[in-house]
């Protein structure tokens, strides 16, 4: 169906529906598959979505199996689930789009008259994101990246802080601002409270991930009043502070092959190396020093490193100021 004609409203109550809103950037088709279950009640409207990097599966079948296993009498208020946002990128197998080369995560809002990407962007933020009343973004390492089992949350909104606890997943990072062009700078833009969450990635679906992710879903909608019941979720692990700009990376100047001597979560101090870039003769190319103390959110897990790729990030422990 055409974007316009989306109306979740006036879908019927008690029933799980299944869509796919088709729209075109130039002479390109783009399609994004949306999954509705409408409760047997009014409540609030909780919209979900993964895949808006390509090659972060995790998501995508928490998603999948999280509204198959959902009984819609059960439900209070609507969820609006999306699989996967970049079905292009998806089936490309890659983190960004292969239509325009573009990241999603860099252009939202997004434009009526721009990119493939761009456009996609604006259809999702003012057909879909917009319907919310809280929204939740499903993301993980991908191909490329190793990132914890995480919960993310902007440290200054209490909500999304009492919705990332509620999620349940091992570790909470607060963030002290949100970089813009992401899905969730837009659903700030509209006032819309929000979580992401963050899994391992390598390209494969760990079962603990994805339990975590489903279960999840499952405690955001007890959180939110439509599924009875508190959450299922305890106290985090680890509770980490600092940006969360995988942009600000340790990045590679060069091609090679990384050996990391650090694993995630470690504690690392400021000046420690974490690892390094040989060439094919074992000779040593680069070094990466982290420049803070903190612990270790990301690491480039496919061993084959390009020039300019993030390679570490490091971000500090502890709690938000409050
Ligand atoms: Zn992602």
């Amino acid at each position: 169906m055409r974007p316009e004609e989306f109306r979740p409203a006036e879908l019927a109550r008690r029933a799980r529906h299944a869509l796919t809103l088709e729209f075109r950037a130039g002479a390109q088709a783009l399609e994004l598959p949306i999954l509705v279950v409408r409760g047997g009640g009014p409540g609030p409207v909780l919209v979900a979505s993964a895949g808006v990097h390509g090659d972060e599966y995790e998501g995508m079948r928490a998603i999948l199996e999280t509204v198959a296993a959902l009984e819609p009498a059960d439900l209070r208020g609507d969820l609006i689930a999306v699989p996967v946002v970049n079905v292009a990128a998806f089936r490309g197998r890659m983190r960004r789009s292969p239509l325009d080369g573009a990241d999603l995560a860099r252009v939202f809002p997004g434009r009526p008259d721009g990119s493939p990407s761009e456009l996609l962007a604006w259809h999702f933020d003012r057909f879909v994101l917009a319907r919310a009343d809280f929204y939740v973004d499903l993301h993980s390492g991908g191909i490329t990246w190793e990132m914890p089992l995480l919960a993310g949350y902007e440290a200054s909104d209490d909500r999304a802080r009492a919705a990332a606890l509620a999620f349940g997943a091992p570790v909470v990072w607060a963030h002290p601002e949100i970089p813009p062009g992401r899905t969730v700078s837009a659903a700030r833009a509209r006032g819309i409270p929000w979580i992401y969450a963050e899994a391992r990635g390598g390209g494969r679906i760990h079962p603990q991930d994805l339990a975590v992710y489903r279960r999840g879903l499952v405690n955001l909608m007890r959180h939110l009043g439509m599924l009875a019941g508190p959450p299922e979720a305890s106290p985090p692990e680890v509770e980490l502070y600092g940006g969360g700009d995988t942009d600000a990376s340790l990045c590679s100047g060069a091609e090679g092959l990384l050996v990391a001597e650090v694993g995630l979560l470690e504690q690392v101090e400021a000046g420690q190396r974490l690892g390094r870039l040989v060439d094919l003769l074992g000779r040593t190319i680069e070094e990466y020093r982290t420049l803070r103390s903190g612990r270790v959110v990301l690491i480039h897990a496919c061993p084959q490193v390009r020039a300019g790729e993030p390679v570490f990030l490091v971000t500090g422990p502890g709690t938000p100021p409050r």
